[in-house]
C-alpha cells in the first residue's frame, strides 16, 4: 500500500486531549496540510484538568543529576522549529501573542562540585565552559555561587498563551469540541459514545490518538485515571506531582536580569515586575492533586541561598500563589507512543494510538514525538521500540 493510500485509510483522526501532546500533534497534522474539523477533530475535557497548563514550559535537554543529555535531546531543534512556526501562525490568525523564548536558561553552580561536573561533561555533551567570574552573564553575585553557564538548546514556551490561543483558534474553525470520551472497549467508539462526547455526527473517526495525560480524583479514595475508561488505562503510569510557586522577589532582579535561571530549581521571571515563578517539586507519593506543603517547602529551601539577605520566614511570606499539576510518567520515564490495544500491540492497525507518558519533559518532547507519530499514522513507519506502549502493560 502506498503512503498516500495509508494516509487516506487512516483519516480522519480524533485527537483526545488538548494538552501539549494533543496540541502539537494537531499542529503537526496541519503542517502536512490536514484541515481541522474535516481531517481531524480535537476532543478535550478542559485543559484545567491537565498537566500542561500547570507546567513551567521549559525546554532543557541536560539532566544535571547525572550530567547527561536526556532521552530526546536530539528533538530540541524540531521543537523550536514547530513552536516558532506555530507562534507566527497564531499571531497571524489573531489568537496569541508571543509565547516562545529561545534565550538559553542560565545554569547557576551552587558549589565547586557542580561546576566541576559541568566542566567534566562539557566536551562530550557540547556544553560551553563555565563562566567562573559571572562577568560574562552580568550576574550580581548572590550567596556562594561558583559560576554560571548557558544551557545549550534550552529556553521556554509560555504554556497558557500557547494552549489557550490554540484552543480558541481550533474552536473558532470547528476543530475542537469540549467533551469527554468514555468507551469501555478497544473497538472504535460507537455512534452513541461519540454523540455523548459532543462529537458532531458528520465527523466519523477512523483512528484516535489518546493524548489524555493523567486524571486524578480529589479526596479520599481517589485513584489514577478513575473517571475515563480508555484503552490506555492498561498502561502502567507512575504519576508525579509538581508544585510551582509565584513569589514577589525583586531581590532576584540583579541575578536574573529578565533571564530564566536554573539552580536546582528553575526561576522564571513572571509578568509583573519583581515577580518570579519557582519550581518544580517532584513528588511521587501523594493522595490528592492539590499544592503540597512539603513541595512548597522544598522549593523555598532551594531558593533561599540565592536571596541570603532574606530570612527563611520572610521568603515564605513572599509567596503569592501556589499551583500543582500531575506529570503523566511511565516507570522507565519514556513516553508511550504508538498502537494501544491488546490484539495489535506489536504493530497492526489498532484504532487507538497512545501519545502519553511525557513525564518531566513534555514541552521538549511533544513536537518531535508528534512528528514520529504522524509518520507512523500516515506513512506506516514504525515507532521507536523503546517507546512502544506494549512494553509496559498492567498484568491482566
Ligand atoms: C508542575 C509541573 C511543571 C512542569 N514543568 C515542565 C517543564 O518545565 N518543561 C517540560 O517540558 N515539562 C514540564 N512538565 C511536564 C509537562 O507539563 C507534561 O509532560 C505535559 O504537560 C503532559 O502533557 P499531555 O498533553 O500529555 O497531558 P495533559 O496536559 O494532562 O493533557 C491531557 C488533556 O486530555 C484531556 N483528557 C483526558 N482524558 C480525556 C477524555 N477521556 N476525553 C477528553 N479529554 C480528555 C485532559 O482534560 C487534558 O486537557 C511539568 C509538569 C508539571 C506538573
Amino acid at each position: 500500500m502506498s503512503a498516500v493510500e495509508t494516509a487516506v485509510e487512516n483519516l480522519p483522526v480524533l485527537i483526545v486531549g488538548q494538552g501539549i501532546a494533543g496540541t502539537m500533534f494537531a499542529w503537526e497534522l496541519m503542517t502536512r496540510g490536514y484541515r481541522p474539523g474535516d481531517d481531524f477533530l480535537i476532543l478535550d475535557a478542559g485543559p484545567e484538568f491537565g498537566s500542561s497548563l500547570s507546567s513551567t514550559g521549559l525546554i532543557n535537554p541536560v539532566v544535571f543529576k547525572r550530567m547527561t543529555l536526556s532521552w530526546g535531546a536530539d528533538l530540541v531543534d524540531i521543537a523550536w522549529d514547530r513552536y516558532g512556526a506555530l507562534e507566527k501562525r497564531l499571531a497571524r490568525e489573531g489568537y496569541a501573542r508571543s509565547f516562545v523564548d529561545m534565550r538559553p536558561i542560565i545554569r547557576l553552580f551552587r558549589s565547586r562540585a557542580e561546576r566541576d561536573a559541568w566542566q567534566a561533561a562539557g566536551g562530550a555533551l557540547g556544553l560551553p565552559p563555565a563562566d567562573d567570574a559571572l562577568s560574562g552573564h552580568r550576574i550580581a553575585p548572590a550567596g556562594a555561587l561558583a559560576g554560571a553557564a548557558d544551557i545549550p538548546g534550552s529556553g521556554r514556551i509560555r504554556p497558557d498563551v500557547l494552549l489557550r490561543g490554540f484552543r480558541s483558534w481550533m474552536e473558532g474553525c470547528g476543530g475542537l469540541v469540549r467533551g469527554i470520551l468514555q468507551t469501555s472497549g478497544e473497538r472504535p467508539p460507537s455512534a452513541g459514545e461519540l454523540s455523548a462526547a459532543g462529537i458532531p455526527s458528520t465527523f466519523v473517526p477512523r483512528s484516535a490518538v489518546l493524548s489524555t495525560g493523567i486524571q486524578f480524583r480529589y479526596g479520599a479514595g481517589g485513584g489514577r485515571r478513575p473517571e475515563y475508561h480508555l484503552p490506555d488505562r492498561k498502561l502502567l503510569y507512575y504519576p508525579v506531582k509538581g508544585d510551582v510557586l509565584e513569589l514577589s522577589l525583586p531581590e532576584l532582579d540583579g541575578l536574573s536580569r529578565g533571564r530564566i535561571l536554573n539552580a536546582g530549581i528553575s526561576i522564571i521571571p513572571a509578568e509583573s515586575p519583581g515577580h518570579y515563578l519557582a519550581g518544580s517539586s517532584y513528588i511521587r507519593d501523594f493522595e490528592d492533586p492539590s499544592p503540597d506543603p512539603g513541595g512548597a517547602g522544598w522549593i523555598l529551601d532551594q531558593l533561599h541561598p540565592l536571596v541570603p539577605a532574606l530570612e527563611r520566614k520572610e521568603l515564605e511570606s513572599r509567596v503569592l500563589r501556589r499551583r500543582a499539576g500531575i506529570r503523566p510518567a511511565s516507570r522507565d520515564r519514556l513516553a508511550y507512543l504508538g498502537p494501544v490495544d491488546s490484539s495489535g500491540m506489536t504493530e497492526g492497525k489498532s484504532f487507538y494510538r497512545s501519545f502519553n507518558g511525557l513525564g518531566t519533559r513534555g514541552y521538549m518532547l511533544a513536537p518531535g514525538l508528534a512528528r514520529i507519530l504522524a509518520d507512523h499514522l500516515l506513512e506506516g513507519t514504525a515507532v521507536p521500540a523503546e517507546l512502544h506502549p506494549g512494553r509496559n502493560l498492567k498484568p491482566s
